[in-house]
């Protein structure tokens, strides 16, 4: 995977782990993960348990960290799948301690008020050792609240709030702190282990700057039918779209179900070679119909890009209103899936 080598390249003398939560962005975990461990990668992250003991029956090595961290009564189901919980509460630590579990990853909040120790449990922390002792801590980790900002104050003020944490809990462990954007904030966002996951699928972590990143995923929409209508043709559910023109009408096949989300309806368009070509009317659940009066090209059977090289993950989030991470991990399951190699 390309994306992964040039991302810990960036990073070197740091390491780069991967993150392949939610099934990879939509992408697939199960074909993700074992791709990105045959390039070089080593640790990876889940949100959630079950995601990382079905990524563990794929990986039989490496590090699988688990972000939501642990649920009472599953210490077990780590220890058993040698899953590294990332463990956000002091209750946590004392939990995974009493069950005698092994490597953990401590997760310290430093400015979103989302996962993680709070200031207040460091401060605890910081006055009572024993409260950290006696677990082997692989890593210790924060999380950027803003990193696609570069100019945004919280980051730094997170990143000197997580080295003063670091240093009052005498945390020996590497430190991991960036995900895809944070690894471009430069080197003092890398410490030891960067957990990039959105760049890794081909989303910008620089936004209104040129992607570096490789495309990955490509998406066509087949065409099921094409009509010619006259002017004044109500088009799809509630009439939204009345045709003005004599006009040439695809219908696709993908619809909100799939992940083409609803709110695209009107605003975004896909392409027929080079030739941009509207979607028109409301997308509906299995069906979206597209204005193709300009593709000749477009014929039953042919595809519409929806995503491509005309059109990127970013550029469809930003019809929809949304970002690159919510178009890939909407991606729906009735595709036909093809992984290339990379
Ligand atoms: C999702 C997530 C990441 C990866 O973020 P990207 O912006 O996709 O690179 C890293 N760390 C944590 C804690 C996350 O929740």
């Amino acid at each position: 995977m390309a994306n992964w080598r040039k991302l810990a390249g960036l990073v070197v003398p740091a390491r780069c782990a991967a993150v392949v939560k939610a099934d990879a962005y939509g992408l697939g975990a199960g074909e993700v993960g074992p791709a990105l461990a045959a390039a070089g990668c080593t640790t990876f992250f889940v949100a959630h348990l079950d995601e990382a003991i079905a990524l563990r029956a794929v990986l039989p090595q490496g590090e699988i960290a688990v972000l939501n961290g642990l649920m009472p009564g599953c210490a077990a189901d780590y220890c058993e799948h040698r899953l590294l919980p990332v463990l956000n509460d002091l209750a946590s630590v004392a939990a995974w301690r009493q069950a005698g579990g092994g490597p953990a990853i401590l997760h310290v909040d430093t400015g979103m008020a989302r996962l993680g120790l709070s200031a207040a449990e460091v401060e605890r922390a910081a006055a009572d050792p024993a409260l950290l002792a006696g677990v082997p801590f692989a890593y210790a980790m924060s999380h950027l609240a803003c990193a696609d900002e570069p100019g945004h104050p919280l980051n730094p003020a997170q990143r000197d709030a997580f080295r003063e944490a670091l240093a009052r809990l005498r945390i020996a462990a590497p430190a991991s702190f960036a995900n895809s954007s944070g690894i471009f904030l430069g080197r003092d966002y890398h410490f030891d282990l960067a957990r990039p996951g959105v760049a890794l699928y081909g989303g910008n972590p620089i936004p209104g700057r040129p992607n570096p990143m490789r495309p990955v995923v490509r998406l066509d929409g087949r065409i099921l039918q094409v009509r010619g209508v006259d002017p004044g043709t109500p088009v799809g559910y509630g009439a939204a779209h009345i045709t003005g023109t004599p006009a040439r009408l695809a219908t696709v096949a993908v619809g909100y179900a799939d992940g083409f989300m609803r709110h695209l309806s009107g605003r975004a368009q896909g392409y027929v070679g080079d030739t941009p070509v509207p979607l028109v009317g409301r997308v509906s659940m299995d069906l979206a119909i597209f204005d193709v009066s300009a593709a000749p090209a477009a014929v039953p059977g042919g595809f519409v890009e929806l995503l491509g090289p005309h059109q990127d993950v970013d550029a469809l989030a930003a019809a929809a209103g949304t970002i690159g991470y919510e178009v890939l991990t909407s991606l729906g399951h009735r595709y036909h899936r093809r992984y290339l190699p990379a």
